[in-house]
């Protein structure tokens, strides 16, 4: 059986989980976190880092310092993980999803404008896949009409957008570290503080509201509760997980890209004879090779499909069932104009299985048993 997915693991992990444990020092904001935050900080260039207990937690604080009222509107795909939604949901917000662009299943850019109402106050961006939405485009709209803009990232750590890093262009950015995404800490996430103005608050909300790290920091001298706050601080022996993976970033997403490069060259042939679409990455995006996804005819084929590759012990898996149609979105959302694309393409999508140390031999397999699905189908 080729797994869907294998978590990350690179080898010096077990090393530094071992020094955390000797430090005797086990909860969070201890060294990992800290050389965490200052790895991501310095390659990608970013103001501020804090590691959190999930990708959906750094979206949790993202929404919670946007400071919404009762009412405010939060503008958002529907083709997306439940994070992103549950976020705006925690910050007060109301959903109003926007359709996505076939080419890449990213928000309409060219959309969002029309969906502004008096009471918007965010637009969400989720780079699916690791590829980056159209951001100086909406970075505009959101200038023009004083929005804030909160990038979901959990997929596009180390890829950039006009040699940005994902996450630092609006004005939050959100990673995740879960075992399925690119680098890992089993359960962790990242917030990126793009606007220095948000740093202390976001200390207070991720330490339980109190002012600690200011005192660690020693600029004060005692701590106490000074504001709303929850419980973010990933454990120590996460961090370090996680650090081993970070100090070999380039090497996992090289060989990450060295797969995705595979399946779409190898897989092109098939989409000149239109059998099936392959992901586009538009110019000035580089990505990570988050995953590599196909596009087939109808939800029937794609249920063939997938049933074909597990015949030949293939793990491939559709995702997402569209936010506007499931039940927390019925209740808690509406979607804004025509739902064009995203319901569609959304049935149409299959991931074939992407992973860091995935056997070249067993990518070889996939793309016959993708071709050889094929043969003969007209
Ligand atoms: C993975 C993911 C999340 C959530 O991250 P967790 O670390 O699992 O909480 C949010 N949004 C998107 C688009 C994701 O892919």
């Amino acid at each position: 059986m080729i797994a869907f997915n294998v978590p990350p693991f690179i080898g010096n992990e077990l090393e530094y989980i071992k020094q955390v444990i000797n430090l005797h020092k086990i909860s969070g904001d201890g060294t990992f976190t800290k050389k965490c935050n200052k790895w991501i900080e310095e390659r990608f260039n970013a103001q501020k880092v804090l590691l959190t207990t999930s990708g959906t937690s750094a979206l949790d604080m993202a929404m919670l310092l946007c400071g919404l009222q009762n009412g405010d509107e939060v503008i958002l795909p529907s083709y997306t993980f439940s994070s992103t939604a549950t976020s705006a949901l925690l910050g007060g917000g109301n959903l109003v999803f926007v359709d996505i662009r076939p080419d890449t299943m990213n928000i309409d850019e060219n959309l969002i404008e029309e969906a502004i109402t008096p009471k918007t106050k965010v637009i969400m961006v989720v780079h699916y896949a690791g590829v980056a939405c159209e951001m100086d485009k909406i970075m505009d709209i959101a200038k023009r009409h004083n929005l804030k803009v909160v990038e979901d990232a959990a997929q596009g750590v180390m890829s950039t957008y006009k040699d940005k890093a994902l996450g630092t262009i609006g004005d939050f950015g959100c990673y995740s570290f879960h075992e399925t995404k690119n680098y890992s800490m089993g359960e962790g996430g990242a917030i990126v503080i793009n606007d220095s103005n948000y740093n202390e608050q976001a200390e207070i909300l991720r330490e339980k509201g109190t002012n600690r790290s200011k005192f660690f920091r020693g600029e004060v001298d005692k701590y106490t509760w000074v504001d709303f706050g929850d419980s973010y601080l990933p454990s120590e022996l996460n961090a370090a997980y996680l650090y081993a993976q970070l100090l070999q970033a380039d090497k996992i997403n090289e060989n990450r890209r060295f797969t995705w490069n595979t399946y779409y060259s190898e897989l092109k042939p098939l989409e000149n004879e239109e059998k099936l679409q392959l992901p586009n990455v538009p110019e000035n995006c580089s990505h990570n090779a988050h995953m590599f996804y196909v596009k087939l005819k109808d939800l029937e084929e794609r249920t063939n499909f997938i049933k074909y590759l597990k015949e030949r012990g293939i793990g491939a898996v559709f995702h997402y069932i569209p936010l506007h149609s499931a039940p927390a979105g019925l209740k808690f959302g509406r979607f804004h104009g025509k739902d064009k694309y995203t319901t569609k393409e959304s049935e149409r999508l299959v991931r074939l299985p992407l992973y860091y140390g995935l056997k070249t031999d067993d990518v070889a397999f996939i793309i016959e048993a993708v071709k050889s699905f094929f043969k003969g189908k007209v």
